[in-house]
């Protein structure tokens, strides 16, 4: 029954929450875990005052794989080719899994969902190329300090360069000033984000050396063409990886890394506005208060179909951090 869960979720924003191991510095530190789940739908969080309980679609723990969240995942990248706006990505503090949950382990040995997606759509046009023509576009972007960068170009050629975020006829959110790639085959989509991943803005952190300071979003615009009567469908698929919410006293960042902090946290308390007022159904929508909500727009709300992962630590080291995620994210459903 499980695999039912995203199939009418036209409009609503679906929560998963996925609940990492204990890292080895955790483990060396002798944490405690504060975090279980009843069942598959509900977390447990072990706080000095009692325990508390949030309700989620789907909880993930360290019993699962990355192929157990993909398969729940993956039902989005048909829609997305049906025609619906699509947007998967993941929520939570830094070194809470949401590149593990995105993009997966360094080595790659555990691909996360883009990867995943990346051959999946490419599986799902050969299952369909008698009956239709494909067209598959990608832009892939960083947002840096409140700047768009086009991964495409090189960080030396991409200083010039200034882009705009508009929308065209079909009401779909696209970055002037930054290429669409189109792209014939998963491999040569997985060349483009080799691009993309080599002109990323990375620094390195006290709190996790390997987080990122940067969101990362991934546009993939999808065209098909039915061979039978020409008519036309398009759809597109967000997939981003947000940089960390951490606090920047716990990171011990200055200067440029507080800018970058101060950056981070704005876009992701206007993601979360956003999140909030689509939860409750609002007239008005804050998308223009960051650029980050800005190019999500066409896939978060309307007809889209969003899916955010809640990422969170299960030690008592990060219950602040996690209990302000867990009501957070809790209040969108
Ligand atoms: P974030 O992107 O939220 O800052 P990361 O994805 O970089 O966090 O995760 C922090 C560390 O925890 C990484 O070393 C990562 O490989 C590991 N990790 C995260 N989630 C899992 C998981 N589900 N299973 C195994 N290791 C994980
Ligand atoms: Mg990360």
């Amino acid at each position: 029954k499980y695999y039912n869960i995203v199939e009418d979720m036209k409009g609503k924003i679906r929560v998963f929450c996925r609940i990492r191991p204990q890292t080895r510095a955790e483990l060396a530190k002798g944490s405690n875990t504060i975090v279980s789940c009843l069942d598959d739908y509900s977390v447990i969080l072990e706080t000095p005052r009692g325990p508390r309980e949030f309700q989620f679609d789907r909880i993930f723990t360290t019993e699962h794989t990355q192929d157990d969240v993909f398969q729940e995942s993956s039902r989005l990248i048909q829609s997305a080719i049906d025609g619906f706006n699509v947007c998967i990505f993941a929520y939570g503090q830094t070194g809470s899994g949401k590149t593990f949950t995105m993009l997966g382990d360094r080595e790659q040995k555990n691909p996360g969902i883009i990867p995943r997606t990346f051959t999946r759509i490419f599986e799902i046009i050969q299952e369909n190329e008698t009956k239709f023509e494909f067209k598959v576009l990608a832009s892939m972007l960083e947002l840096y300090n409140d700047r768009l960068q086009d991964l495409f170009v090189s960080p030396s050629e991409a200083v010039s360069k200034r882009i705009e975020i508009k929308k065209d006829k079909k009401g779909l959110v696209f970055a002037q000033g930054a290429e669409a790639k189109e792209a014939t085959s998963a491999g040569e989509l997985f060349a483009l984000f080799e691009l993309s991943s080599a002109n990323r803005h990375i620094s390195a952190t006290k709190m996790n050396i390997e987080s990122s300071r940067s969101h990362l979003i991934i546009s993939i615009m999808l065209e098909s063409r039915n061979l039978a009567n020409g008519s036309m469908t398009f759809g597109k698929l967000n997939l981003v990886d947000l940089a960390g919410s951490e606090r920047a006293a716990k990171t011990g960042a200055k200067d440029d890394q507080l800018k970058e902090a101060n950056s981070i946290n704005k876009s992701l308390s206007a993601l979360g506005d956003v999140i909030s007022a689509l939860a409750l159904e609002q007239a008005h929508v804050p998308y223009r208060n960051n650029k980050l909500t800005q190019l999500m727009q066409d896939s978060l709300g309307g007809n889209s179909k969003t899916l955010m992962f809640l990422n969170i630590s299960p030690s008592d080291c990060n219950l602040d951090e996690t209990l302000t995620s867990l009501i957070y994210a809790s209040r969108v459903k």
